[in-house]
């Protein structure tokens, strides 16, 4: 049952890492911007924890690089990866070209904890939790608002322009009947905690032998493991019981030992299914999609947070004086796709291509050797830093586009300083002048004699 009505600019329905960098950017940009966020807070474990040194140079865009890296992270500057006994370095940040050469590994929770405290500074800021977007509200052909369920009752947001950022799962993209194209994904992730010591190894590390692809993620004394396998095959492992499901763990990494033994139930282990799609179209009148609400992206090479936070940086730059000055047409959205889709379908093709290595591994149950090409191909002088170049910065970076209105100086202003400028020289010209003629005559003139 509806209830209470409001009115706002721009709606964003999600609160993960696109919509909050949305709202953040245009409220920075004096947008008036309602975020909806359907959960309590940001604390959901396994959401992706990389913040890459392309955000992190947006960060310094937008002078809050010192208080960011004030909040507790752990900073790779290097992954690698070890194919049965071959270790080898895949990417090297440390020669970016952004001011910090390394990847932030922060859990996503504090991220967006920092970004909407900073967001909340601007008064036209609002950010909505525990408020679900539910449906779309339409006027004939355009999407005018959203239909929102809280813990206060049902409400309906309207506003000149709705972004949906609300991942892979997106309501609003399902309510406007966006087409949606799929692109086979073999693997899924099983994502679980293991104890970390100090002897083990300080950055990311790709584990592949016997069949099997073990992600292990620093996080200071505990590593976040993700176990990468076939799809749709996590109830045939569960059927093989835990203890082969540690058995395995410690055939592919020995140095976790009995650390494995802490993984005592199912429940500490969490399915994350992979899906890599696109919209063909990202928007509809009143109607913008970001991030996975328009392209979803595989957890490979770690790069869909940021990927989002460049469409929100994208969509800022170019709708902010659009939506201030109520005028926002579909050509600008239009526009926004272009600009992202180009980077998104090489990202996804990326994506797709290291998932043929995951097929790859799967299909080599036992130990498993290094392929010759891969050793050659990391001898290759530059590739770890090229490597580096594509995660970390990505293609097309966006940078802050400075949106916020300036006050504008009164039109008789450069005019007037010209002339008086030019005034000022005229006068300086002249007085120098007199002082040298004077000077001239004061040597020049015969001294007058005493009785002339
Ligand atoms: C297993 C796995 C691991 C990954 N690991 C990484 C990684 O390490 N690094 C990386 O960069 N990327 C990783 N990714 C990809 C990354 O998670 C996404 O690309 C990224 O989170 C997209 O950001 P987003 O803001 O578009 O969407 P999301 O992060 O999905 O945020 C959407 C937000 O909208 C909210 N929401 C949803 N529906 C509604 C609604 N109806 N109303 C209101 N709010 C709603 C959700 O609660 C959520 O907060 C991983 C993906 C998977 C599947």
């Amino acid at each position: 049952m509806t209830n209470n009505v409001y009115k706002t600019t721009c709606c964003v329905i999600g609160g993960g890492p696109a919509g909050v960098m949305l709202g953040y950017l245009l409220a920075r940009a004096s947008v008036p911007v309602t975020v909806l966020e359907k959960h309590n807070d940001f604390f959901r474990d396994f959401r992706g924890d990389t913040v890459h040194p392309s955000t992190l140079e947006l960060m310094h865009e937008l002078g809050l690089l010192g208080d960011f890296l004030k909040v507790p992270h752990q900073e790779l500057t290097s992954t690698g990866g070890v194919i049965g006994d071959f270790t080898f370095k895949a990417a090297n940040f440390r020669h970016v070209p952004t001011h910090c050469k390394f990847v932030a590994l922060m859990p996503q929770w504090d991220f967006l904890d920092f970004l909407s405290g900073q967001a909340k500074k601007f008064p036209t800021f609002d950010l909505r939790m525990q408020h679900e977007a539910v449906d779309l509200i339409r006027d004939a052909e355009r999407v005018t608002g959203v239909k929102v369920r809280s813990p206060s009752g049902n409400m309906q947001i309207h506003a000149d322009l709705v972004v949906a950022c609300d991942g892979r799962h997106s309501t609003a993209r399902k309510a406007a009947q966006l087409e949606v194209r799929e692109f086979g994904v073999p693997i899924d992730v099983l994502w679980f905690r293991i104890s970390r010591s100090s002897s083990d190894p300080e950055q990311l590390l790709g584990n592949f032998n016997y069949g099997k692809a073990l992600i292990l993620i620093n996080r200071g004394d505990y590593f976040q493991a993700g176990l990468i396998i076939p799809k749709g095959s996590f109830e045939a492992i569960k059927r093989k019981g835990l203890d082969a499901f540690r058995e395995s763990l410690l055939q592919i990494a020995p140095f976790l030992g009995d650390r494995v033994g802490a993984v005592q139930d199912w429940d500490q282990i969490k399915l994350l299914s992979v899906q890599i799609n696109r919209l063909r179209r990202w928007h509809q009148p009143g109607l913008l999609c970001i991030g996975d609400a328009a392209h979803a992206m595989s957890p490979a090479g770690g790069v869909g947070i940021n990927l989002a936070i460049q469409d929100a940086v994208a969509t800022a730059n170019l709708l902010g004086t659009p939506l201030r000055e109520g005028r926002v047409t579909e050509d600008l959205l239009r526009r926004i796709q272009q600009r992202r889709e180009f980077p998104t379908r090489v990202t996804q093709r990326l994506q797709v291509n290291a998932h043929k290595v995951f097929e790859h591994v799967f299909q080599n149950t036992g130990p498993l050797t290094a392929p010759w090409q891969l050793k050659a191909a990391v001898r290759v002088p530059g590739i770890q830093q090229a490597l580096a170049r594509v995660i970390g910065i990505g293609i097309r970076p966006e940078h802050i586009e400075d949106t916020e209105k300036r006050p504008s100086l009164p039109r008789w202003f450069v005019p007037g300083v010209a002339v008086g400028a030019a005034v000022l020289a005229a006068v300086a010209v002249v007085a120098v002048r007199a002082r040298r003629d004077l000077r001239r005559k004061k040597y020049t003139e015969p001294t007058a004699s005493p009785g002339s």
